[in-house]
């Protein structure tokens, strides 16, 4: 479905990504996992072309390595940002149609979105910078499926929010999976990640240290001791 090829990523000579690879399939979801300033962020920006990269990129068997941002959203690539980046000025339906922009049928969407996150309908008319934490980034998420998404890729999605939303944001992922889209995942949070996702990769100062089926690395030992805090 998708695989990336040799991904770099440098800020002037800090070099945030160091030539990694990886694919992911359809309907499967993948973490990416790996401390602050593993260079996740900078793996998703790169793959979008929102920061400027050295990269192959393959998607459904085309080499899409030269596409524009614009571009990859019009082929069903959507990103949802680190810190959310919602329109707090906005209503939250107005935020939600942002999303359908450039792909995506927007009253058809909108129902979808509803469907999954009913706080989202309660509360169309009030102003996204208003909602709580939570309702942010489940607005968040609402804009990028907006869009359509092939491919959904999400930054860290359970950042600063309480277990019980992660719970309600990371049972959407499950059910948007179901429904076939495939689901690349940026986390810190490495234990929800990998109980949710079907593979993983970990990052270490931009390189790829290890991978594999996330429910193996979750009950290896050195992977316990090194990264899962346990
Ligand atoms: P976090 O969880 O903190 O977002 P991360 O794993 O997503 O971390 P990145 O944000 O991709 O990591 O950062 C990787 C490295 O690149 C870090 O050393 C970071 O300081 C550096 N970096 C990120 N953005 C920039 C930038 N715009 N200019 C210079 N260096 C940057």
């Amino acid at each position: 479905m998708l695989e990336i090829k040799n991904l770099f990523v440098n800020y002037g000579h800090v070099k945030a990504v160091k030539g990694i690879s990886f694919r992911l399939e359809k309907g499967e979801i993948v973490s990416i996992l790996g401390s602050n300033g593993a260079g996740k962020t900078s793996t998703l920006m790169g793959i979008m072309n929102i920061v400027k990269s050295d990269r192959e990129i393959y998607f459904k068997g085309e080499n899409i390595s030269k596409d524009k941002t614009t571009k990859l959203v019009k082929r069903g690539l959507i990103l949802c940002p680190e810190n959310r980046r919602i329109f707090p000025g906005l209503t939250v339906e107005e935020n939600l149609k942002m999303g359908s922009f450039i792909r995506g049928d927007e009253k058809n969407n909108l129902e979808k979105v509803y469907n999954l996150f009913p706080i989202l309908k309660n509360r169309k008319k009030q102003i996204a910078g208003s909602l709580s934490g939570g309702e942010q980034q489940m607005l968040a998420v609402g804009r990028a499926l907006m869009g359509d998404p092939e491919v959904l890729m999400l930054d860290e999605p359970s950042l600063g929010l309480a277990p019980i939303i992660i719970d309600e944001i990371f049972n959407v992922l499950i059910e948007l999976k179901k429904q076939g889209i495939s689901i690349l995942l940026v986390e810190q949070n490495a234990i929800k990640a990998l109980k949710i996702s079907n593979r993983a990769y970990i990052l270490e100062t931009g390189k790829i240290v290890h991978s594999g089926i996330s429910k193996e690395l979750l009950y290896d030992e050195k992977i316990k001791k090194a990264y899962l805090g346990r």
